[in-house]
């Protein structure tokens, strides 16, 4: 291993509106949760839910410089509301999910989609198109009280044009059904977060884009691609 390879990677922990702090843990995303986005990647919203994972170093925050994977020429913006759990749930009713969030941020789920569509076709998972370094970068997190939240617009722009805008009451599963789906087959732990599925719109990003991704007008994500 050359020196060049042994400098130490940032640890990010989530930064929360009022200061407070909290490790990452896993990122459960959520797969045509919005059924204009189902429409455009020509497929149908799913009996069950479609659920992937990103690792905890897939986090980026927001302002960071991103320079693209070498192996994909075809990266695309996924703007997306994320939930971050705040104590750790196994079980729970719809009623009581709330109570298990820390906050809500605006993430992009950054996609592979060249590698992710020979993926679908050959059959095989979806980790190397959807959660390598760098895929997940996320606002600061607004906290939560406990009782419900939203809905928001989501809108994303690249270089200050609108590329997708669509509204959280338009999810398929709302918070609460994800909560409750995701804590009853992984459990889930504080740091965990969610991202809840994208609208309409998704598209590539290249170097020298400034994409920008809000949640209502409350909080914002910026992503410079190098
Ligand atoms: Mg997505």
């Amino acid at each position: 291993m050359t020196s060049s390879q042994q400098h130490a990677l940032p640890h990010h922990e989530w930064q929360l509106t009022d200061g407070q702090t909290m490790p990452i843990g896993t990122l459960y995303c959520i797969g045509r949760n919005y059924a204009d986005h189902a429409a455009e990647m020509k497929a149908s919203v799913p009996t069950d839910p479609i659920v992937f994972i990103k690792p905890p170093a897939a986090y980026l925050p927001s302002g960071s410089t991103l320079v693209l994977p070498q192996w994909t020429s075809d990266v695309h913006h996924e703007i997306e509301c994320v939930i971050v759990i705040g104590s750790d749930l196994q079980s729970c009713t719809q009623d009581m999910a709330w109570s298990a969030v820390a906050g809500v941020g605006v993430g992009l789920d950054l996609t592979a989609r060249d590698v992710q569509q020979r993926a679908k076709a050959d059959g095989h998972p979806w980790a190397v198109a959807k959660s390598w370094f760098g895929s997940a970068p996320v606002s600061a997190i607004i906290p939560s009280s406990g009782s419900p939240m939203g809905p928001w617009d989501l809108r994303c722009t690249v270089n200050g044009v609108q590329r997708q805008h669509g509204s959280t009451a338009a999810m398929e599963r709302s918070i609460p059904m994800l909560i409750t789906y995701l804590a009853s087959v992984f459990t889930l732990r504080r740091g965990d977060a969610i991202f809840t599925g994208t609208p309409a719109g998704v598209g590539p990003i290249r170097s020298g884009d400034t994409v920008v991704g809000s949640l209502g007008n409350v909080v914002h994500v910026e992503l410079h691609v190098g």
